[in-house]
């Protein structure tokens, strides 16, 4: 399929969607995300090719939010390796909400909820929570192919203020001796990773990258290890929408991540990155004409990978 035809169609579907522009809510739980306009909507996809059709509120940026547990796992896997990393998550689905403290026993369900996004910060390697938060931001720029991605600093203090819940989670986690170090210092780089700011182009090409097996888009070069982006990719696929990830697989059909800035990437292997953006959410925390715009491009671009083609 040409670009032409793959635009023709994300804009069709971005059209079918518009009834579910009102549908759905803000998240209000972290004040500065209601500062947003509610009726946004961008989108893009990237292919393997590194060819990227952007469009709607191409340039706005929001707070990554819950992708960012993807880019925790991805550092802890590099930085200490699988059997250290799935000692302290485990690689389960769970039906509690992505903020619970019940799935927490000897480890963590798996790395997609909060107890387990805060695990896997506490394993990206470095010296203090700046030199860490660093090598973050480094490597969202790496994977987006840009320097444009932002630290948003009211998103960050919002939820700082307000983060009562994921601080409990962080002081139980230690107390289990799921993560070592300071507590303080890990839900303060839990907090700053949610608080990345990129828009959809961006999201989208980390989706490339991902989708192209860890190499870079424009020489190659493997930007992420090939096991680390299999095990990723598996989990984003049964784990990645909070509570809906099961029925979202059987609509949309390929592993995607959200989070409650509103946001959606998807990643379809071997052929490409997509990403949304629409703040108004489900009741899991899902943006509601993300999920109905992918799933609708899903079936018009042929990118279900369970039925291929
Ligand atoms: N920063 C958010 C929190 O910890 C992220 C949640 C999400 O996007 O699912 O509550």
């Amino acid at each position: 399929m040409d670009l032409v035809e793959i635009e023709q169609k994300l804009k069709a579907a971005v059209k079918d969607s518009e009834f579910l522009k009102k549908e759905g809510e803000v998240a209000s739980y972290i004040p500065e995300l209601e500062n947003v306009d509610k009726d946004n909507f961008g989108m893009a996809l990237t292919t393997v090719k590194g060819q990227t059709l952007a469009f709607g509120d191409e340039k706005i940026k929001f707070s990554i939010q819950s992708i960012s547990k993807v880019i925790n796992l991805i550092m802890a896997l590099e930085d200490f390796g699988p059997e250290k990393v799935f000692s302290k998550v485990g690689t389960e689905a769970t039906a509690y909400k992505f903020n619970s403290l019940i799935p927490i026993d000897e480890k963590v369900v798996n790395p997609f909820i909060n107890a387990g996004a805060i695990t896997t910060a506490s394993l990206i390697k470095g010296g203090d929570v700046e030199e860490r938060f660093n090598r973050v931001l480094a490597k969202v720029r790496e994977l987006s192919g840009s320097e444009d991605v932002i630290f948003l600093e009211e998103v960050y203090n919002s939820e700082m203020k307000t983060t009562d819940r994921n601080r409990s989670i962080a002081y139980y986690l230690k107390s289990k001796e799921i993560i070592e170090g300071d507590s303080e210092e890990i839900l303060d780089l839990y907090v700053r990773n949610c608080s990345i700011g990129l828009n959809v182009r961006q999201l989208s090409e980390i989706g490339g990258v991902l989708a192209n097996g860890g190499r870079s888009l424009k020489d190659g070069r493997q930007l992420i290890d090939k096991n680390v982006v299999k095990t990723t990719l598996s989990l984003m696929s049964t784990c990645g929408m909070y509570e809906e990830s099961g029925r979202y697989s059987i609509e949309v059909g390929f592993p995607s991540k959200s989070g409650v800035g509103g946001a959606i990437i998807g990643i379809v292997p071997g052929k490409c990155g997509v990403c949304t953006y629409s703040p108004r959410l489900d009741k899991f925390g899902n943006s509601v004409r993300g999920k109905k715009v992918l799933a609708e491009i899903s079936e018009t671009l042929n990118l279900n990978m369970f039925i291929g083609g």
